[in-house]
């Protein structure tokens, strides 16, 4: 990751070159703990797109040619070379992105080299199929790389979500150009930098800009064969209308508001730790799978509560480079007045009541920067825009309920469906629930983030399309092709 002089000015990798945007602008860099600028990016547009994407066209033939399992080797050469610098890799993740260093960074830096590692291992899994067509007829089937990818991660989790389009899409023998979110650039062209040293130059593609002029030109470009898409729903909707024009196949990982049920034999400590976890407090809850909306049982409602605000209590807010920060920063100061607006509003609201939290502190250290307090309403209902909308911040809200029914028609009451949490003791309890929930994903008595092997994606406006296993992989990275031979052909 090439710096151009001391203002730590960072150059994006085009056709095998770190370069400056066309136009030579760049975009500032700051850092949400202090709100200081530190760095800055180009700030590509749709003259960059048509370089990377063209570089990419070329690169695709002898990519698509390499052995399989040639391409597995440097992914997992990536992999190893991911680990060395995770620390590293970590570091400039707390800086851009504001997350506490040890709870999120630093697991965020880890599990980007085992994506790399597990989909390097992967490599000899393209397989396609026989038919049984009968005697006279071989009917085969292959799975194909599709051509270049167009890919464009928001900033939550960069590296990870990079990583979950990057290592797929290369393995199964597509090229790819993928734009980094304007607010944390910095850890994708550090990861760019080691693939670079590892992969044929053009395979790989990182551009910097804005969405609506770099990830729109993008989304747009006639040599794209594939939209990889992470980010907001309306975003979302806006790449699929733009691939509806060409019949470009698109993944979409939008939005969630995802609910956390707890059942009346569920009103324990781990419980509350475990919805804490869920709620993913120690990122801001600035997670698509947050458990934003807590559905408590009545019989519990107010013993549960004690326990949840004791834990979220608890949580160190500060610096996210000190080792004893529990919760950083959010991102940027547009986000965290869009978080205080909905606190503001849960406030005023007559209705529901604040049991933790409230406004973020208007003097000492914290308030040099963007840092929200977790914060809890109790008594809300579902229907009340802080419990439909997702706010991407440590807002929860907690809605009461006494009957089954009840509970799940709720919990489908909403135009996500990303994931959802279920607590109890009894299983069928349980299992019941997560059947009846229409997302896609549910855990039961666990509150934990993604894991590599298992397909993960949303239904309804929570996106299209599935990442994070091998039939992710084969869905959204390959096509099918079937070949039918007349066995009896010229045998009159
Ligand atoms: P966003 O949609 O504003 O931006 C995401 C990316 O899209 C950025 O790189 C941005 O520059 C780009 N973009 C913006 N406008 C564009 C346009 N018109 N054309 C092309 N690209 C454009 O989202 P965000 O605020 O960066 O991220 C937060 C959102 O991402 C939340 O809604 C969150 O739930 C979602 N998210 C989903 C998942 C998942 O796996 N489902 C994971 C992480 C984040």
């Amino acid at each position: 990751m090439p710096k151009d002089n001391e203002i730590a000015h960072y150059k994006m990798l085009v056709a095998g070159n770190w370069t400056n945007s066309a136009n030579g602008e760049t975009i500032a860099v700051q850092n949400p703990a202090n709100r200081t600028i530190f760095a800055s990016v180009p700030r590509g547009d749709a003259e960059d797109v048509d370089v990377a994407v063209t570089a990419a066209t070329k690169a695709f033939e002898p990519w698509r040619k390499e052995q399989p399992r040639a391409r597995g080797r440097m992914l997992l050469k990536i992999a190893e070379k991911l680990e060395e610098h995770a620390e590293e890799l970590a570091q400039i993740i707390a800086q851009e992105t504001g997350n506490a260093i040890r709870t999120q960074a630093r697991p965020e830096a880890i599990m980007t080299a085992d994506i790399f590692r597990y989909f390097g291992g992967l490599a000899s899994e393209l397989k396609g199929e026989t038919v049984p067509l009968g005697e006279h007829l071989l009917s085969y089937s292959r799975r194909e790389p599709i051509g270049v990818v167009g890919a464009i991660v928001p900033w939550n989790a960069p590296l990870m979500l990079a990583a979950l389009k990057i290592a797929p899409a290369l393995c199964a023998g597509n090229t790819i150009v993928l734009k980094t979110a304007e607010d944390a650039p910095l850890c994708i062209l550090k990861l760019a930098e080691i693939c670079q040293n590892e992969l044929p130059p053009s395979v790989l593609n990182i551009l910097t800009g804005y969405g609506h002029e770099c990830g729109a030109a993008l989304s747009r470009h006639p040599g794209i064969g594939k939209l990889s898409f992470t980010g907001s729903t309306n975003v979302g909707k806006e790449i699929m209308r733009t691939a509806a024009d060409r019949i470009v196949p698109v993944s979409l990982e939008l939005g969630g508001k995802s609910p956390n049920i707890v059942f009346p034999d569920a009103d324990e400590d781990w419980v509350a730790e475990g919805v804490s976890m869920a709620m993913r407090f120690t990122r801001q809850s600035q997670s698509c799978t947050a458990g934003s909306r807590l559905f408590l049982h009545d019989s519990i409602f107010d013993s549960f509560l004690e326990k949840l605000v004791a834990k979220t209590d608890a949580l160190k807010l500060g610096d996210p480079l000190d080792e004893a920060t529990d919760m950083g920063a959010i991102i940027n100061e547009k986000q965290f007045n869009r978080v205080c607006g909905f606190v503001e509003e849960g406030l005023e609201t007559k209705s529901t009541r604040l049991v933790t939290g409230g406004m973020p502190p208007s003097d000492g250290p914290l308030s040099k920067g963007n840092f929200a307090i977790p914060t809890i309403f109790a008594d809300a209902t579902n229907d009340w825009r802080l419990a439909r909308e997702e706010i991407f911040g440590p807002v929860l809200v907690a809605i009461r309920w006494s009957d089954e029914e009840e509970v799940i028609r709720m919990a489908n009451d909403s135009h996500y469906g990303l994931a959802a949490f279920v607590w109890t003791h009894d299983i069928g309890k349980g299992l019941r629930t997560a059947h009846a929930i229409e997302s896609g994903w549910v855990q039961v008595n666990q509150g934990g983030g993604q894991i590599l092997g298992q397909s993960y994606g949303g239904n309804k406006q929570s996106g299209i399309g599935r990442e994070f296993s091998l039939e992710s992989m084969l869905d959204s990275f390959t096509q099918k092709k079937s070949v039918t031979v007349n066995l009896e052909a010229g045998h009159g």
